[in-house]
């Protein structure tokens, strides 16, 4: 029955997810989750972004206990990253054919919002076509705690200083019941949301994540993709969806990383599900080169970013590389067509080095 919805390209219930996630075959869940790819991305084009993620603090209050990344305020390994080494890193990039970055870091109780309107203005006036892609939603929620202000006047601010598009860092699973036994500080489900759901009124696009393989249910996933696919029939704002596995590695919480068949599972009933949601994207930062470029056989249709710099999964011990050549290698290997693009999915044309 619900082979013959997705066949049919029907939407699928939750409950018809949960079912297929916990009980189909591998095998069944990559054929179905390759069918819909192919009918959204009908000329078999995969595509990737040349782009960096900068860190421009560590400093954090939040105390999630699946991080590696993070330091307390007042440790001696704390940092906030003076501007001109965040210009190199930008001017870096240029040099490489990109001209994004993925801007993000802590919840660093010294800076508000007059940090960020200032950073993000200096680096448009030195970057004109920089596209800012930057802050997550619960950064964005304690901005507008530590500054006094409400979530739109927060992106209202950002947005005149130069932010171009939120990622979706910060959703790990947006069942609250998971939420508060992962973090102490941090935005609550319906928190994450809202401030989706404004930015998206407001004209700006993100992203969709989800985090999992820790403490969640499937039954959790299911849900947090629920709320996701709610959100994005009222707004149409999530350019992509973006799904990888806890990495227990140097984090309080610890215990063992989820494999590659659950991976591969709950990537190929996401695509399923998520029929509103046109892109989804590989993780082979966490799942490794060989992993990433075997989803693109169970429903993923995007690469993700070459990351020059990635600080947030290495810091739990997962270190893993893709220069473009690889990308374009992986997606020709496939049988698939590389392209690049940027944040918005627009394609930029063929790879610069192959
Ligand atoms: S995941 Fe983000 S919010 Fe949580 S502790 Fe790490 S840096 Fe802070």
């Amino acid at each position: 029955m619900t082979s013959r919805k997705v066949l049919g390209g029907e939407r699928i219930s939750p409950e018809e997810a949960l079912i297929l996630l916990e009980s189909e075959s591998l095998s069944t869940l990559g054929v179905m989750a390759d069918l819909v790819r192919r009918r959204l991305h009908t000329d078999g084009v995969v595509t990737y972004i040349i782009d960096r993620n900068v860190n421009y603090t560590n400093v954090c209050n939040a105390f999630c206990s699946f991080c590696a990344f993070y330091r307390q305020p007042g440790h001696d390994e704390g940092y906030v990253l003076p501007v001109e080494e965040i210009e190199k890193k930008i001017a870096e990039t240029y040099e490489l054919g990109g001209n994004q970055i993925l801007l993000q870091g802590g919840h660093n109780p010294k800076l508000k919002i007059e940090y960020y309107e200032d950073l993000f203005s200096r680096l448009k006036q030195r970057f004109p076509d920089l596209w800012l892609h930057a802050l997550s939603a619960p950064e964005v929620i304690h901005i507008h705690k530590v500054s006094r202000i409400t979530v739109a006047e927060t992106l209202r601010r950002l947005c005149a200083a130069g932010l171009d598009s939120l990622p979706g860092g910060g959703a790990e699973i947006l069942v609250d019941d998971v939420r508060k036994r992962l973090m102490k500080n941090k935005a609550s489900g319906s928190e994450w949301l809202d401030v989706h759901e404004e930015a998206h009124r407001t004209g700006m696009r993100s992203t969709a994540t989800m985090m999992f393989g820790h403490i969640e249910s499937r039954a959790d996933r299911i849900e947090h993709l629920r709320m996701l696919r709610d959100l994005q029939d009222r707004t149409g704002g999530f350019t992509a969806f973006i799904g990888w596995t806890f990495q227990p590695g140097n984090t309080e919480l610890g215990g063992q990383e989820a494999t590659t068949a659950e991976y591969l599972r709950t990537m190929a009933v996401a695509r399923v599900f998520l029929d509103n949601i046109r892109n989804i994207q590989a993780s082979w930062v966490t799942q490794g080169p060989k992993v990433g470029a075997a989803s693109l056989a169970f429903g993923v249709n995007d690469m993700g970013s070459t990351m020059i710099e990635e600080n947030v999964v290495s810091a739990a011990g997962t270190v893993n590389h893709m220069n473009e050549p690889e990308i374009v290698a992986a997606v020709k290997d496939a049988g698939l067509i590389p392209m690049r693009r940027n944040m918005l999915y627009e394609r930029l044309g063929a790879p610069l080095h192959a």
